[in-house]
């Protein structure tokens, strides 16, 4: 696992040494709003990773470390919009550790701020990971490094359930409050600066994006020293 983020961290320093694009620091680049029209549905990203095998390229393809997400059993359960759980589904490790740690801590600290009940079980519904990496190779998709949140389902420990529906527009202050945290979060635990000095704009990208009225992007960027990579987007 360590000599694959190494081999991540050569292979970002050589493209940011041989690429031309980079992107100043706070900007927001039209092409990271165009990156999402290549998420995967359940079915294409099934495809591509058969095509990988074949060809045995499927260790290789990533260069962060990968996990699973046991979708219908961990400790946060989730469903791709409209399909069941996925016994497995491929996840950055470092998305899937946020996930598991700040996310949780996040939805908590928002239901608390918002006077709901302590919080049981979490359930995401979502709408892909993995983008196509053929398509936006400098996506943060591209590697599993971010997921389209459709809503959360909580449990309270009251037994009752409630679901957070990202488009429902009654709840804006409460995902506003969400994004802050998880902005706080990228910022504190990956060492990544506030996008526009907006804790909100930092690792996600919500209802301010005319491609972000459905669900919102939440992502684990790429930073180093205290600067996000220029190989890779910012959200
Ligand atoms: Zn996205």
């Amino acid at each position: 696992m360590k000599k694959l983020t190494q081999l991540g961290l050569c292979t970002l320093l050589s493209l940011s040494v041989l690429s031309p694009i980079s992107f100043a620091e706070n900007d927001f680049s039209p092409e990271e709003v165009d990156d999402h029209s290549s998420v995967f549905t359940p079915e294409e990203e099934e495809a591509y990773f058969k095509k990988l095998a074949e060809e045995g390229l499927e260790t290789t393809t990533f260069r962060f470390s990968q996990t699973d997400w046991f979708e219908c059993s961990d400790y946060v359960t989730g469903n791709y919009l409209n399909y069941k759980c996925a016994s497995r589904r491929r996840i950055a490790s470092i998305l899937k550790d946020f996930m598991d740690e700040h996310l949780v801590n996040c939805m908590s600290q928002t239901l608390a701020v918002h006077n709901f009940e302590q919080m049981q079980e979490l359930h995401i519904v979502h709408e892909g990971i993995l983008g196509d990496p053929r398509h936006s190779p400098r996506s943060l998709h591209a590697e599993n490094r971010a997921i389209d949140i459709h809503s959360f389902r909580v449990e309270f420990e009251s037994g009752v359930n409630k679901n957070f529906v990202y488009t429902d527009l009654s709840l804006r202050p409460f995902f506003s409050d969400f994004r802050r945290c998880w902005g706080r979060a990228v910022r504190e635990h990956n060492g990544c600066p506030l996008i526009q000095g907006n804790e909100m704009l930092t690792g996600s990208i919500g209802w301010e994006d005319a491609n972000h009225q459905r669900h919102m992007h939440t992502s684990v960027p790429v930073c180093t020293n205290g600067r996000y990579s220029t190989s890779f987007f910012q959200r």
